[in-house]
């Protein structure tokens, strides 16, 4: 019997265009074989780029509603216009195999994931300014004038919630965040709490070793 057997539920959270997925991607470049990512499903349409099945699973309204009626969302919500949500198969799956289990999603999912797992890793990634975020979000080109402005209400709103998260991490640079993330998780894993029995089960083997 080993320590730390189960993987850890880690949420990483924050306003859109903080960088939340490029940071994500660069935790898995390091850590590929001991990270899963929980593909969400969305009903916003497929940006140039994005694959069916690696970003999102893209589906129409009808069928995510169904899903909601079903039981099958782990968490999910309606963000600037469409549906997001955590499919709720693969993550006990996922889980149970001992890798950790990387939830990308904005504040509101993030609530509903702690209000179920309590012992959910959340993390909520910051810009070093609010003006970088501004910047990040018309960079990315991907959005309309009139989309980029309810996303910059959204994340004024959504700046105010950080209080609720156990981590602060601050995108200052990416590889920064990124190791910053890993840290967390190596201390998670080392909780007490995490670990205190499966610890005894090994200390009574040792016992009984000993007679
Ligand atoms: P985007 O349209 O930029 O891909 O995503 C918009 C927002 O929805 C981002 O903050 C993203 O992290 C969040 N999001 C993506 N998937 C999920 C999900 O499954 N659940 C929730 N609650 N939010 C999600």
């Amino acid at each position: 019997m080993k320590l730390n057997e189960r993987g850890l539920l880690v949420v990483l959270s924050g306003p859109s265009g903080v960088g939340k997925g490029t940071v994500r991607k660069a935790l898995f470049k390091t850590e590929k074989q001991k990270f899963t990512f929980s593909v969400s499903m969305t009903t916003r349409e497929k940006r140039p780029g994005e694959v069916e099945g690696k970003d999102y699973y893209f589906v129409s309204r009808e069928y995510f509603e169904k899903k909601i009626q079903e039981g099958g969302f782990l968490e999910y919500t309606y963000f600037c216009g469409n549906y997001y949500g955590t499919p709720l198969d693969k993550v006990e799956e996922a889980l149970n195999s001992g890798k950790e289990l990387i939830l990308e999603i904005e504040v509101n999912g993030c609530r509903q994931v702690k209000e179920k797992m309590m012992d959910a890793v959340t993390i909520f990634i910051v810009p070093p300014t609010k003006e970088t975020l501004y910047e990040r979000l018309k960079k990315r080109g991907t959005e309309s004038q009139y989309q980029i402005e309810e996303r910059i209400k959204k994340a004024n709103s959504e700046f105010g919630l950080a209080y609720q998260y156990d981590y602060i991490v601050v995108n200052d640079t990416v590889d920064n965040a990124a190791d910053r993330i890993k840290a967390i998780i190596r201390a998670e894993h080392a909780k007490t709490q995490r670990s205190i029995y499966k610890y005894y089960e090994i200390v009574g083997d040792l016992e009984n070793d000993n007679q």
